[in-house]
């Protein structure tokens, strides 16, 4: 097993990096001093093959072991705050009002920082590590994990296996938790504008209600998956957005409803394209109306590959032992950006105990800095394990 002790130094210093980027939140691909922050520190692990602006401002590292020739395998850590406004009471909390790292996007880069500066010092492998820093991860298309996979990252480092880690609150520190398989769910996201004819709300018998017909179309949309989807598959259509008129005595002429999609099989996302949209035409239709529909598809499901699965399991038994990693822990519906990288390359995803604190995207969630060393020493363990000497 590798001793935990050997990452407490590293865990101080990775707590300081940790806040110093907590109190200096930056959103989407704008993390200008974030990437500057990370590349200086890289730099000053000795380590020389640093490319950035990847994906506006990405970053990938690379790291030779001592070990000569062999495969490189990309560690991936992203770095994106979101538009919250905090309420963690922290001393390190956000001096950006409305920004906060809500997502434990910090401690992510905080622990490949540190994994970064154990790696290059002792080079325990063979082959090399690609240390990957994403923008974006929190938006929508197109995301910065896409994007760096549309940059070429992965034949530009011969990047052959991809592998990463997300914090997950409610899970005990010093645990980890993963799957074979999906391990989280796609993003799509839809608009259906329901065209029906305006007038005055005292005389509705002289317009086409659209207002009347959202409402009936929303309740249709919840029997889709209750009454069309084997009850042993899961697929969830949420109504998140309506916007209808703006006065007490207008019936307005169109009616916008949006939601979202998440689904662990592919085949159901065009299920749901195609049969939220007949559902809704055949009830605005019923009623005289017709309807406008858009269907985006956003984040495929993180799906994890068997072997590296297998791996990570192996990586972190190694570091807190087998009674403390969880193989088979829930599937989280959210979406994640990882997915693409997992697409472009086999690879896998893990979840590392955030310990008993408010949910992700939450204004009072933190990182736990107890993690830090655990997600470090995770990372070298993965590293030792897939590349050993
Ligand atoms: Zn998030
Ligand atoms: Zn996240």
């Amino acid at each position: 097993m590798k001793s935990l002790e050997a990452f407490g130094g590293l865990q101080r210093e990775a707590t300081e990096w940790r806040h110093y980027l907590h109190e200096n939140p930056e959103l989407d691909y704008r993390l200008h001093n974030t990437a500057k922050f990370v590349t200086e520190k890289l730099a000053s692990f000795g380590i020389n093959h640093i490319e950035t602006g990847i994906a506006e401002t990405g970053i990938v590292a690379l790291i030779q072991g001592e070990g000569g020739d062999g495969p490189t395998i990309g560690l991936r850590a992203d770095m994106d705050a979101l538009p919250i406004v905090e309420a963690s009471d922290k001393p390190w909390s956000s001096k950006i009002p409305g920004r906060m790292h809500a997502c434990g996007h910090d401690g992510h880069t905080a622990m490949l920082l540190g994994a970064a500066k154990h790696l290059a010092s002792t080079r325990k492998f063979k082959g090399s590590v690609a240390l990957i820093f994403q923008p974006a991860e929190e938006i929508e298309l197109p995301s910065g994990g896409l994007k760096m996979v549309q940059e070429g990252i992965m034949d530009r480092f011969s990047i052959s296996q991809v592998f990463g880690m997300h914090n997950k609150p409610g899970m005990e520190i010093g645990t980890f938790g993963i799957c074979d398989g999906p391990i989280m769910g796609s993003q799509d996201d839809f608009d259906i504008i329901v065209k029906g004819r305006g007038g005055h709300a005292a005389s509705p018998h002289r317009t086409v209600d659209p207002v009347v017909i959202a409402a009936q179309i929303i309740v249709g949309l919840q029997s889709l998956v209750s009454r069309k989807i084997d009850p042993m598959e899961s697929l969830v259509i949420s109504v998140t957005k309506l916007k209808a008129a703006e006065a007490y005595n207008v019936i307005p002429d169109h009616v916008e409803i949006a939601g979202t999609v998440r689904t662990l099989a592919p085949a159901l996302r065009d299920f749901a394209e195609r049969e939220i949209l007949a559902s809704a035409q055949g009830i605005a239709r019923g009623f005289g109306a017709d309807v406008e529909f858009k269907y985006r598809r956003s984040v495929p499901v993180t799906f994890n590959h068997t072997e590296e699965t297998n791996l990570s399991v192996t990586a972190a038994g190694n570091l807190v032992g087998a009674a403390s990693v969880d193989d088979k822990v829930g599937i989280s519906m959210g979406a994640e950006d990882f997915a693409y990288m997992l697409e472009a390359r086999p690879g896998a995803m893990i979840f590392l105990g955030n310990g008993t604190s408010p949910s992700l995207h939450n204004p009072a969630y933190d990182f736990n800095d107890e993690a830090l060393s655990y997600g470090i020493g995770y990372w070298v363990s993965l590293v030792e394990t897939v590349l050993p000497l």
